[in-house]
């Protein structure tokens, strides 16, 4: 159940619906949000008795059962869809935004670069891992703080937002101070001390989803970062581990309609990490857009044989731009749908 209460319920008034709720054997799990409280009541108890109860209790506003095992998340809870605001772009509503950037932040010739390409290109953020999750601890690990202040550097220069990936719990507020939107890599969705920080960030954050999770896995790990404080979550569908060897990743494409029946958090693809071959990603950019995802991430690098890491999947500058102009017709058909469906 979720009790949603009214936009200015007393303290007196929450803390009473909190008893009332513990009265009736479950936890309470309360977040506090800019314009109200919510109540996720958590356990096993008699929910019809509880429910019409709470509804007839001052403050409330409004008390749901919700039978998905994450409740903030869930279309259940909300009905319209999370838009995010980054730098001028909404994320989730009419507009498919497009990030990219490097695999790794590598020099500052090669982000400067890049960031003008893609934002020439239509690109509204710019991605770049300065902390990078590698399978060898032999292979570049990234440039850490030298990497977000290049970053940093490109988004003044270009007035792109800035996406990079944060690994572990005690670099989130160093993180935090250079990126507009924290994301949450493949080995790391299901590492809960890191989306408890994050529930606790300010900055939304792009949860990637983990190379052997379901799609209930990745919605529990959003769960817990909306549980911790912040609603801004968005998702990525970046390819799963399977039998297959032909793509780096097997590319759930139903994920992201199935995502978007489940949950009105924005959800987004990554063909890049999906196929590990760049002549694949702009089949699978159109397909993303056809399917109806909120937007792309995007591997892209000037020179992608001197890469210091994800060379074979990056597009180079040039060949991003072209794939940008052949998704043009799609994308507009994207955006009559868009607006069809809100008009409905
Ligand atoms: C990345 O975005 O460069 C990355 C490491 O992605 P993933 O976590 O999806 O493997
Ligand atoms: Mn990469």
């Amino acid at each position: 159940m979720i009790i949603s209460m009214r936009q200015h319920a007393t303290k007196q008034e929450i803390d009473y619906v909190c008893e009332r709720i513990r009265e009736f054997g479950y936890k309470v799990h309360s977040i506090e949000g800019e314009e109200r409280v919510v109540i996720g009541v958590i356990g096993v108890g008699d929910v019809t008795a509880c429910l019409e109860s709470l509804e007839a209790t001052p403050g409330v506003e409004r008390a749901m059962r919700i039978s998905a095992p994450y409740k903030f998340v869930s279309k259940e809870f909300k009905q319209e869809s999370t838009r995010i605001r980054v730098n001028g772009s909404e994320i989730g509503g009419d507009e498919f935004v497009v990030m990219a950037g490097p695999c790794s932040v590598e020099n500052e010739k090669q982000i400067l670069e890049t960031a003008e390409a893609v934002a020439a290109a239509g690109a509204k953020v710019l991605r770049g891992g300065a902390f990078k999750p590698r399978t060898s601890p032999y292979d570049f690990q990234g440039l850490a703080l030298e990497g977000l202040k290049l970053l940093a550097k490109a988004r003044e220069a270009t007035g792109l937002a800035i996406v990079t990936e944060v690994m572990s719990e005690g670099d989130a507020d160093l993180v935090a101070e250079y990126a507009d939107i924290m994301q949450v890599g493949a080995r790391n969705m299901q590492n809960f001390a890191l989306l408890k920080a994050l529930g606790k960030c300010r900055r939304p954050v792009l949860l990637k989803r983990g190379m052997s999770s379901t799609i209930k896995e990745l919605l529990m790990s959003a769960e817990y970062i909306t549980a911790h404080g912040n609603p801004n979550v968005i998702l990525c569908e970046r390819g799963i581990r399977t039998f297959e060897t032909a793509t780096r990743n097997t590319c759930d494409i139903a994920a992201v309609p199935v995502l978007r029946e489940l949950t009105h958090l924005p959800v987004i693809l990554d063909p890049s990490h999906a196929t590990g071959k760049r002549s694949l990603v702009p089949a699978l950019c159109r397909a993303a857009v056809a399917i109806g995802a909120d937007g792309l991430i995007v591997e892209v690098h000037p020179r992608p044989e001197k890469a210091m890491s994800d060379g074979a999947q990056s597009l180079r500058n040039e060949q991003f731009a072209t794939m940008m102009q052949d998704l043009e017709p799609y994308i507009r058909l994207w955006k009559e749908s868009r607006v069809a469906a809100a008009a409905v």
